[in-house]
């Protein structure tokens, strides 16, 4: 028996449709706020992001699917959305001239990371990116989007965590300030923060150990070294949020993964999820362009984990919409029937009527059972067959008509 691979899984029919309503809502929430969708490729080269994401995350360091290809060219399958939607920007001057594009996108990513529940090695994203503007209002617009999302799910028991990760003026200095801080709590850092220390001192202040944490929490506080430009920035966007009415939580701890990140970082967290508690983690990233070498694009976007929301929903009993189901089914009374069973199923389904009729030889009790759940019921026998009819049973009534009547009949009745 071949199985899946560790970390992957199947997504079956009776949870796919409801992953197609978490898509739906989200589609139409993006179209809400004039961002067009982007289709991406699942692969990409590897400089994208060992220079997009950064060489000292763990995302490049440990967890990326890359392999060589025939050509002998190093690919990565994508771990993230945000470097390729800007990529693919930059490849198709979707933001020359000053212009400005938002973007969003949803698909796999792959990570190869420890299984757990709400952790895969293939996992999928909503990914929305707003490119070309530096504004705190785009910041503000992304996060109200992201809320809006989870908003119209009927997501509970979220919380809203910002921070300002400076730029590259301002984060230098901090970083030394952190390097010098650290370097006097040595002993208290574990082995993951020792080696972070010089390479990624930032890093230090998200780990999960209880004793780094305790060192972190007494670490500089990041906002008395941004510069005055990420300061007002990081004022702006907390305006904007409050105008619009969201709470939110300062942590000065969040740094986030990703080495693009610039003035606004943020996540929004789920109270039911356990360890994996973030739905949805986003910032500003206005030197992702140029690090991959395109002229300079300011951005700010976010991704939410599409398995982890369908957690939190399944969790938080939430609606997903209606279940799908049929609405008429075709029932054969006798053999010599079904060949206009099929005809008449395949008419109604031209006419976007869900239909259905046995393909299996089923007996007529075994139809008259798969028709159970069907708001109709169409049956065909000898005498409807010789006459061109057929008669339909909905609501507790039965009515004979011509069979070429059928679909109009039940398009107007339909519930
Ligand atoms: P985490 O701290 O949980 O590892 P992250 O910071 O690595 O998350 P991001 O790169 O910000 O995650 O990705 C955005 C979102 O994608 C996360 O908030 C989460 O919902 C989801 N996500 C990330 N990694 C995984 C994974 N391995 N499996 C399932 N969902 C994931
Ligand atoms: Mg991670």
């Amino acid at each position: 028996m071949i199985s899946a691979p560790r970390g992957t899984r199947d997504i079956l029919p009776g949870e796919s449709w409801k992953w197609s309503y978490i898509v739906q809502t989200a589609s139409k929430t993006m179209k809400d706020f004039g961002f067009s969708e982007i289709h991406l490729p699942i692969f990409e080269h590897t400089e994208l992001f060992s220079r997009g994401v950064g060489e000292t995350t763990d995302i490049v360091e440990k967890e990326m699917y890359t392999f060589e290809d025939r050509g002998g060219r190093s690919i990565t399958l994508r771990p993230e959305a945000t470097a390729g939607v800007m990529r693919a920007a930059i490849e198709n001057n979707l933001c020359a001239q000053g212009a400005s594009a938002k973007l969003w996108n949803w698909g796999p990513m792959f990570r190869h990371e420890r299984p757990q529940k709400g952790r895969y090695r293939q996992f999928y994203q909503i990914d929305a990116e707003s490119l070309g503007i530096s504004n705190a209002a785009a910041d503000v617009e992304v996060i109200a989007l992201s809320i809006e999302i989870f908003r119209r799910l009927g997501l509970k028991n979220l919380e809203v965590v910002i921070n300002s990760v400076g730029c590259e003026k301002c984060r230098p200095v901090y970083r030394q300030k952190l390097i010098e801080y650290f370097e006097k709590h040595k002993s208290d850092l574990c082995e993951t923060c020792l080696t972070r220390l010089d390479r990624n001192p930032l890093r230090i202040l998200d780990c999960k150990q209880e004793s780094c944490g305790r060192v972190a929490d007494g670490a500089p506080d990041i906002f008395d070294s941004l510069c005055d430009e990420c300061r007002e920035h990081f004022a702006e966007v907390r305006a904007g949020l409050e105008r619009l009415g969201f709470t939110y939580t300062l942590n000065k701890r969040l740094v986030r993964g990703l080495d693009y990140y610039t003035k606004t970082a943020y996540e929004i967290l789920s109270g039911d999820l356990g360890a994996q508690n973030a739905v949805a983690g986003g910032g500003r990233y206005d030197n992702l362009a140029s690090a991959i070498g395109g002229n300079k694009i300011p951005g700010v976007g976010f991704a939410c984990g599409l398995d982890r929301i369908m957690l939190v929903m399944e969790e938080q009993g939430c609606d997903f919409g209606q279940t799908p189901k049929t609405d008429a089914y075709v029932v054969a009374l006798d053999d010599k029937s079904r060949g206009a069973a099929q005809v008449l199923t395949y008419e109604l389904r031209k006419n976007k009527i869900s239909a259905a009729c046995d393909i299996a030889g089923r007996s007529f009790k075994a139809q008259m059972k798969s028709a159970g759940s069907c708001e109709f019921v169409c049956i065909i026998g000898s005498e409807e067959l010789a006459a061109g009819t057929v008669s339909i049973k909905h609501d507790g009534s039965q009515i004979s008509m011509p069979m070429n009547e059928a679909a109009s009949y039940i398009l107007k009745s339909k519930n």
